[in-house]
């Protein structure tokens, strides 16, 4: 088979109830986009999905990957370790990327067993068990963090070659936020380069066009205060728009901080 769905999904723990409690109310667009997101991933009966996270352990010239068998992670981080997952990984499709991975000079690192499932992964984690009809596998991996964005999109190949030579139906879920500075009120503060980052993403893929996203110029990146853009470039390799469509089901940013949804389906 072959990759058949993506999403662009922030992760804003504020959005699991236990946790956000009332300020659900102010993220209602991204808390029914990703509602969205998981009942077309279901409906597809897909068999593994490959998460990409920026809150995965950062490792120099490398991908961090989740390694143990069963994947589970909670929020106790975030106040609420009653709100816990667990899903089998996906050791198959795993492996083949860390060896596919070799082939193309880059590194995937197995997480020793005492790492569990950040927020970057459990939050639209969370959204995808809800309509659950079989309990899927899961992959996640880091982004890669260091390696120059002109060879970022290899990652994405590595993803592409791995999806189309397995029998099974795959997703993938680029996890990220955008600006953290769009707002005074804001974590950061604000930055014009916020806004800009935003809408530049955003009109990049209302244009199709691969090319404006890579080429976003770095202070813009630095000043934007982003954790997003290296997923969005990695699954815009691994789903180019040639073969994929893409539906921009919404973007917020109440705190200050945007929370894009994308759903990506096959052409
Ligand atoms: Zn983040």
């Amino acid at each position: 088979m072959t990759i058949l769905i993506g999403a662009i999904s922030p992760h804003p723990p504020l959005l699991i109830p236990e946790i956000g409690r009332g300020e659900i109310k102010y993220v209602k667009k991204t808390d029914e986009s990703l509602k969205t997101v998981s009942k077309k991933f279901n409906e597809l009966d897909i068999d593994t999905v490959i998460f990409i996270s920026p809150h995965a352990p950062f490792i120099r010239n490398a991908i961090s990957i989740y390694s143990n068998e069963d994947l589970y992670g909670d929020f106790s981080q975030f106040g609420s370790p009653e709100v816990s997952f667990e899903f089998e990984n996906d050791l198959e499709i795993m492996n083949s990327l860390i060896d596919e991975g070799k082939k193309y000079g880059i590194n995937f690192v197995k997480l020793s067993k005492d790492y569990y499932l950040d927020h970057g992964v459990l939050v639209p984690l969370y959204y995808l068990n809800q309509n659950i009809k079989r309990k899927f596998k899961i992959v996640a991996m880091s982004q890669h963090f260091t390696i120059d964005i002109e060879e970022l999109p290899i990652v994405g190949e590595i993803i592409k070659k791995v999806g189309s030579e397995t029998g099974k139906k795959i997703g993938i879920i680029a996890s990220g936020d955008m600006s953290h500075r769009l707002l005074e009120t804001g974590p950061y503060g604000f930055h014009p380069s916020g806004p800009k980052f935003d809408n530049l993403i955003i009109n990049s893929i209302k244009n199709e066009n691969f090319q404006d996203i890579i080429s976003i110029p770095e202070n813009i990146l630095e000043e934007a205060g982003e954790c997003g853009y290296r997923s969005i470039v990695t699954i815009f390799s691994a789903m180019p728009f040639e073969d994929y469509k893409t539906e921009i089901l919404s973007h917020e940013g109440p705190f200050g901080v945007g929370y894009l949804v994308v759903l990506i389906e096959r052409r």
